[in-house]
């Protein structure tokens, strides 16, 4: 498989991030078995051909900035980084709303500073990069976003026949079955631009939606990033400012729950192996856009009699997940 991932590099993206590298090096770190992996989809192959920078927890740059140097650290420096647009398509510019800032930081990742890489971003913008890859790999490439989704409909505005090649994008967004993040109905990524979410959501691509229906029941507690700064390792102290940061947002956000979501990483490991998924809705969706519920999930109601092209992850192996994603993580803190 082909990867691409569109993110707002972000700390959950940045888990996420470090989850799909450690995964692509397992053996090379002697992970021999990734826990309760199935095995056909796990031994698969992924080439992660290129990162792409949205906007979102941060800004694109900042975003772009965050994955390489994310890239060099855990020893991917060969993947190339892709700016994507920088603000909603129809809006004239972006600014970290102070939200965002509070739970990712000034710098995205929880003001922690990372190992600067000396690298730069590519020449071509991420929407030709979508649409390049699509051309060049068609039914292999499988695009993963959790930011804002401005650069994928951007792609399938330029150019609808070349995106339509693609095996398969996964979204990290949208919240139909339960209430959103940002109000009772609208999700974080799909609030950054819902005309953008909404033109993904209508493109007929082959969709799979792993969103607030799914990432709002697992969490980490509070005790791992503590461990992973009482590790000493250099990796282990930065994860675990990291993480910490985030979840002193979410002591505040959600009281109760002693500890943060895992929304990029769970988006990722469905990405990665569908099997952890136990209960899939297969419809297609849109976003309203207008009126008092704008930003809302809901079913697209000019496809209700098409044999839909979405699926949307309403459960999974929660326990399955979150021990993977420890033990790959842990694997990184260890090493
Ligand atoms: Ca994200």
């Amino acid at each position: 498989m082909k990867l691409i991932v569109d993110c707002d590099t972000g700390i959950d993206d940045a888990l996420a991030l470090i989850y799909l590298l450690t995964s692509m090096d397992s053996a090379k770190l002697g992970l021999s078995a990734i826990p309760g992996a199935n095995t056909t989809s796990a031994n698969e192959s992924v080439d992660l051909i290129g990162v792409t920078a949205s906007f979102g927890n941060t800004t694109a740059k900042q975003s772009a900035r965050n994955s390489l140097d994310l890239l060099d650290l855990f020893g991917h420096s060969d993947v190339p980084v892709f700016l994507g647009h920088e603000h909603a398509l129809g809006a004239r510019s972006f600014e970290v709303s102070p939200g965002s800032a509070f739970i990712h930081g000034i710098n995205g990742v929880g003001d922690v500073e990372l190992p600067h890489s000396a690298r730069k971003v590519e020449q071509m913008p991420a929407d030709e990069f979508f649409i390049e890859s699509a051309r060049r790999y068609g039914k292999d490439l499988t695009i993963l976003a959790t930011g804002s989704f401005t650069s994928l409909a951007a792609a399938i505005n330029r150019a609808p026949e070349a995106i339509a090649k693609v095996g398969r994008i996964v979204l990290m967004g949208c919240a139909l079955t339960v209430p959103g993040s940002v109000n009772a109905w609208t999700e974080a990524n799909v609030s950054q631009d819902p005309e953008a979410a909404d033109t993904v959501l209508r493109s007929g691509l082959p969709l799979v939606i792993v969103g607030r229906d799914v990432t709002a029941v697992t969490r980490l507690t509070t005790d791992v990033p503590a461990r992973w700064k009482a590790s000493g390792s250099k990796v282990g102290s930065l994860l675990g400012e990291m993480t910490a940061f985030y979840q002193r947002a979410y002591a505040v956000n959600f009281p109760a729950l002693h500890g943060c979501f895992l929304p990029d990483p769970l988006a990722m490991a469905v990405t990665l192996d569908e099997s952890l998924v136990t209960n899939w809705l297969s419809r297609d969706l849109s976003i309203d856009l207008d009126g008092p519920t704008r930003g809302r999930t809901i079913a697209n109601r000019d496809r209700l009699f098409e044999a839909p092209s979405t699926r949307v992850a309403l459960d999974y192996h929660r326990d399955v997940f979150l021990n993977r994603f420890l033990t790959l993580l842990d694997a990184q803190v260890n090493r």
